[in-house]
């Protein structure tokens, strides 16, 4: 079995320019007024996820988690159930239709299933984390009208746009349900902009059954627009407000690295948006052994099939349910695998085999809470006071009292890293203070920095945390060094 202290990840170009990998929002917080961060994250609705997709899910969360405590910012998760995927298609005439979970299900039903298939992971996320999460659909999403009113903004450049959503036909799929029966055109080889002005955008439409329909598209009503996924996004990237001061991140499945190339030649036929464009952190991808996306057409052959579609694929990684365990120790697996991917960029910026999931899982996976607590977190610190602790100098480490701090208790391990250096001790004692200056009335100041007065480290301490930060408490963990053998 593979052991987690021994595990290493290759060196990748995005690996190489960041120490961490919410490092990738660096420049948009640094250069702005930027005071809260929402990360989205949208998932198709078709059956049970898979662990690509709660991966994802869980790692929008501890994103989420480190950019706060990183950045001293709020944040969430927005949860996007795309209830536009196809649940049933037909031939009709040569020309293929399709009916999305929206209009075959209904929006109770689409609440229920994300209720029995998401909420259960968000809601140990967010214990976890302490990140508030928001779910809408993609339903509720087309109706607001800063989604159609950007909408239609598009519909000014359709042609144009079109040769990059839609390379082969030049059509950008828009799909306008039937008002009758929901059925809409899958590649809307019929569906004609028929005029566009202030008034809106005047489409035609045809359905197999019930024939030629009209819609009359406005930002605030006129029908149901459904939209292709590269459509949608770029759409979705362009309709954020400007001036609120919020970081929009996308945090994608790696195989979006390669689609986003054809949403960014829509964007750049599109000129600027009204407001900031959202960043995008794609996470690791989940390959089968032949190096193809763990995915869920697999999934469906399987169902179809009946075996496995790769003998060495464990049937939990395609269906969470047949974990060999509880539903409390999945989420924790999940977790702590969601917590080492991103403690190394190079452990971030790559992809994985279910093969090697399995392992990292497995081994991951807890036996009892005391197994769990004896895992060293990892904690990077600036290299003046990792040369201390290195050293055994400092034996008092003082941190703002985020969420993912006070989860800390004695006996835990900490690994300090600087760069390519680590450190690993143990908590010894919690000290807990309303103000860093309350800390210096019973924390040695030698402990925490032995070359420094206390006057000199309340400055340095203040010039890294603003008043806002300290308002949330302080932490010292007094530590001793653990030798890591
Ligand atoms: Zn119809």
């Amino acid at each position: 079995m593979m052991a987690i202290s021994t595990f290493r990840s290759p060196n990748t170009v995005l690996a190489n320019a960041v120490e961490d990998a919410v490092d990738v929002l660096r420049p948009r917080i640094s250069d702005s007024d930027i005071e809260n961060v929402s990360f989205s994250v949208g998932t198709q609705i078709n059956g049970h996820p898979h662990l690509g997709t709660h991966l994802v899910q869980s790692l929008a969360f501890l994103l989420a988690e480190r950019a706060r405590d990183e950045f001293g910012l709020d944040t969430g998760v927005e949860f996007c159930a795309l209830d536009n995927s196809p649940a049933e298609t037909t031939n009709f005439d040569g020309r293929r239709y399709q009916r999305a979970y929206a209009h075959h299900l209904g929006a109770d039903a689409i609440s229920s299933l994300v209720a029995r298939h998401y909420l259960p992971l968000f809601d140990a996320c967010r214990a976890r984390t302490n990140v508030p999460y928001t779910v809408t659909t993609y339903t509720r999403q087309q109706a607001t009208p800063a989604f159609r009113a950007e909408f239609l903004r598009t519909l000014e450049l359709l042609d144009e746009i079109g040769t990059w959503l839609s390379p082969n036909s030049g059509t950008a799929h828009i799909r306008l349900p039937c008002p009758e029966c929901g059925w809409a055109e899958k590649y809307a080889d019929r569906t004609r902009l028929l005029e566009l002005d202030d008034a809106g955008g005047l489409f035609e439409a045809h359905c197999f059954e019930h024939g030629r329909h009209e819609a009359d598209i406005t930002p605030l009503g006129g029908g149901y627009v459904d939209l292709a996924t590269l459509y949608r996004n770029v759409v979705k990237e362009r309709s954020y407000r400007p001036g609120d001061r919020t970081l929009h991140v996308m945090v994608k499945g790696g195989d979006w690295a390669f689609g986003c190339q054809l949403v960014d030649g829509a964007h750049a036929v599109l000129g600027l948006p009204a407001g900031p464009l959202p960043v995008r952190i794609f996470t690791p991808q989940i390959l089968g052994s032949d190096g193809g996306k763990l995915s869920k057409s697999l999934l469906r052959e399987a169902a179809d099939t009946g075996p496995a579609p790769d003998d060495t694929t464990p049937a939990w990684l395609l269906d969470p349910s047949a974990w060999p365990g509880t539903q409390e120790d999945y989420l924790e697996a999940l977790t702590g695998l969601g917590e080492l991917v991103l403690s190394d960029p190079r452990h971030f910026f790559r992809s994985y085999t279910t093969t090697a999931l399995e392992h990292l899982m497995s081994t991951r996976r807890p036996a009892t809470h005391d197994s769990q607590a004896k895992r060293p977190r990892t904690m990077p610190i600036y290299r003046q006071y990792f040369d201390l602790i290195a050293k055994g100098e400092k034996t008092v480490e003082v941190r703002v009292a985020y969420e993912s701090m006070k989860r800390i208790r004695v006996g835990d391990l900490i690994n300090f890293t600087c760069r390519e250096s680590s450190c690993l001790t143990k908590v010894t004692r919690i000290g807990k203070y309303r103000t860093f200056g309350e800390m210096f009335g019973t924390e040695r100041v030698e402990a925490v920095n032995p070359h420094a007065t206390e006057a000199e480290q309340l400055e340095a301490i203040h010039a890294i945390f603003p008043p806002h930060k300290e308002a949330l408490g302080v932490l010292t963990f007094e530590i001793e060094r653990v030798d890591p053998r």
